[in-house]
């Protein structure tokens, strides 16, 4: 299986996306994480993201590219991915688009899940990530996903299917829902 999953921060993303990896054997593939592994490490990579993600700016859309080729090649060859927080714009999605098809590797199913802008801005104080969670970042960071991210949802719904879950119920729950759905898709496209 391949599939996207997107959400504002502080959606749940991540937390859903190990759960939905470990339920359907794909790999999790999370471009936040590897941005940060990079900025922790040190690298070139790391060093010119910093700056973007201390912000809450989207990382240019090349650096974010060359960085997820290799790892979502390999999981295409095991099984499928769940790419968590990519893409994140309108143009992201259709330059990964263009390669996936070249690479063979083209999403089938784009969940997103919603919570409504509160929710988002209490979770995310509470969760208080380093530079990253402080309320102008946050706000910061909330505007950037309305403003870039929110628009390629239409993008998808003309190209993949796309299931819309309710990410404003406790995570058991919304992993239940995700689980239904997506085994519900399985079944219609198999
Ligand atoms: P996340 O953990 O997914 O919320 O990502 C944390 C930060 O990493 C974001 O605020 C961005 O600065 C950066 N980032 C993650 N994914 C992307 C992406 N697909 N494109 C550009 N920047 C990204």
């Amino acid at each position: 299986m391949r599939m996207l999953l997107i959400g504002a921060p502080g959606s749940g993303k991540g937390t859903q996306s190990a759960r939905l990896a470990a339920r359907f054997k794909i790999t999790h593939i999370s471009s936040g994480d590897l941005l940060r592994r990079h900025i922790s490490g040190g690298t070139s990579t790391g060093r010119t993201a910093k700056a973007y993600v201390d912000r809450g700016d989207l990382v240019p859309d090349g650096l974010v590219m060359d960085m997820l080729r290799k790892p979502v090649v390999a999981a295409n060859a095991s099984g499928g991915y769940i790419l968590d927080g990519f893409p994140r714009s309108v143009e992201q999605a259709k330059r990964a688009y263009e390669t996936a098809r070249e690479l063979g590797t083209s999403v089938q199913i784009a969940t997103y899940l919603d919570v409504p802008t509160q929710e988002l801005v209490r979770r995310l104080l509470a969760r208080g990530r380093g530079n990253e969670d402080t309320e102008d970042v946050i706000a910061h960071r909330l505007a950037v996903f309305h403003q870039h991210t929110l628009p390629m949802m239409d993008y998808y719904s003309e190209r993949e299917d796309v299931v819309v879950i309710d990410g404003d119920q406790p995570a058991d729950q919304v992993t239940a829902a995700l689980f239904a759905a997506l085994e519900d898709w399985q079944q219609r496209s198999a």
